[in-house]
């Protein structure tokens, strides 16, 4: 099926009107469908599992704002809380109660010992940084190839998320994955293969007394899903006795893959935790914390500046206190969420089978890639492996599903994110649109 030209017009009118007054029409980049063609999609309204855009067509919605609205959007008690909070103002520059509301739930759900708010997940990354850096008094950070952590200078080295797909050619042996960031700060960034627990023991053994921390994605979503083994995330554990600092980025597993994180999943002990997205709930929030006597070296306690205009703002807060007290008041909702996406999964493992069309899945809990390629389901681990799949393919398939009302993110190299509204009418409505998908690429 193609879409006619009269179900986007809206959309293109908008898109070229943007193209003239914001670089590549849109405020970041993978939203601009560079890797898999067609007309990006203006939004003018979400409500539970669905999108509607400016033409009016509706979408099954699996993006979810990139992670963030795990509930649903225009979930009741996230837009009450908002609503409520708005009456009394919408920022302040000075402490309310809110924020302590809310670092205190925080801490307590996640185990951090302090936390402190920022206004997105790239401030907290980089934050987290300086402060590992300002605690050790070293200065080298390790990273992990194809992990993406905000767009910070010195975490724009060998990255994944847009940058997989949207940089042609910048990839390289620790080369900045962007232009402007120099060389000699890059070259600050050590970069070793996720799920290799040998490159990072050499790596460390090394270099590990000049390495302030290292930061990881506890499950990758940036380069699609990968899901770490235990022997890789015992290695990272071992990083800590060479006195760097661990640093999980839980920006988009925090929160989604259990009311305690990635961190809580899958056992880890991190010295400082990133978070973005749901701790906000749809609102700008980003967040850092862990070992208390790590955080009380940043300022106005300690020497490491970290600052913010609108941090902790009222509505954010208030928007990210009634999504996790919401989610922590509904025990199921996590294992809905896993078996609403298994399914999924299974789905798409047999139609394309059924199909002939060669597609490995990677899933955990409510995150899910279909990789375009041939591969046992579940096997693929690294950039590397993910980087062979066929993104024409995926590209021709992601037109497929959002010619019939599928909106799933448009990259190969990205998670989908299903939330607490999708349904079973909306599991049967995808798969539909799934096998049609697969169809289209044969004919193709
Ligand atoms: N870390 C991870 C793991 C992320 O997925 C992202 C965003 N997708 C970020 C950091 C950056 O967060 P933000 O876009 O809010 O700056």
């Amino acid at each position: 099926m193609t879409q006619t030209t009269s179900l986007t017009a809206q959309s293109e009118a908008l898109f070229a009107r943007a193209r003239r007054v914001t670089p590549g029409g849109v405020n970041s980049p993978v939203r601009a469908f560079k890797s898999v063609g067609g007309t990006p999609r203006f939004i003018r309204e979400a409500h539970g599992a669905y999108l509607t855009d400016a033409d009016g067509t509706r979408y099954i919605d699996y993006i979810g704002s990139w992670g963030p609205m795990i509930l649903g959007h225009d979930h009741p008690a996230v837009r009450e809380a908002v609503s409520d909070a708005l009456q009394l103002g919408t920022s302040f520059g000075a402490p309310g109660e809110r924020e302590v509301e809310l670092a205190e739930l925080v801490t307590r759900l996640t185990g951090a010992g302090k936390v402190r708010f920022t206004s997105s997940g790239t401030e907290a990354t980089m934050s987290a940084l300086r402060l590992a850096r300002g605690f050790t008094g070293r200065k080298l950070i390790v990273k992990f190839r194809g992990n993406y952590h905000g767009h910070a200078d010195g975490l724009l080295v060998e990255a994944g998320s847009g940058l997989m797909t949207n940089l042609d050619g910048a990839l390289g042996t620790s080369a900045p994955s962007s232009a402007g960031v120099p060389e000699e700060y890059a070259a600050l960034t050590l970069v070793s293969e996720y799920n290799d627990p040998a490159a990072l023991d050499t790596l460390m053994a090394e270099r590990g007394a000049e390495v302030a921390a290292v930061i990881f994605e506890p499950v990758v979503g940036n380069a699609g899903v990968l899901v770490p083994t235990p022997e890789f995330l015992a290695a990272l554990h071992r990083v800590q006795d060479a006195g760097a600092l661990l640093v999980a980025d839980e920006v988009m597993t925090g929160f989604r893959l259990s009311i305690n994180g990635a961190t809580g999943l899958l056992g880890l002990r991190p010295d400082l935790t990133c978070w973005g997205k749901i701790i906000g709930g749809g609102l700008p929030v980003g967040a850092y914390g862990g070992r208390a006597d790590v955080m009380d070296f940043v300022s106005p306690q300690g020497p490491v500046y970290q600052a913010g205009t609108l941090s902790g703002n009222p509505l954010a807060m208030a928007a990210g206190l009634a999504t996790l007290r919401t989610l922590e008041a509904d025990p199921g909702i996590y294992a809905r969420l896993d078996a609403y996406t298994s399914r999924l999964a299974d789905g798409l493992k047999a139609l394309a089978q059924e199909a002939g069309v060669p597609v490995s899945v990677n899933q955990i809990g409510s995150m899910l890639t279909p990789f375009f390629q041939d591969a046992p389901h579940g096997s693929l681990r690294s950039y590397a492996d993910a980087a062979r799949s066929d993104t024409r393919a995926f590209g021709t398939w992601f037109q497929g599903l959002l010619a019939r009302g599928v909106y799933w993110a448009p990259s190969q190299f990205e998670s989908i994110f299903v939330s607490a509204s999708h349904t079973d009418t909306e599991l049967a409505a995808t798969l539909e649109a799934v096998r049609a998908a697969f169809t289209d690429l044969n004919a193709s």
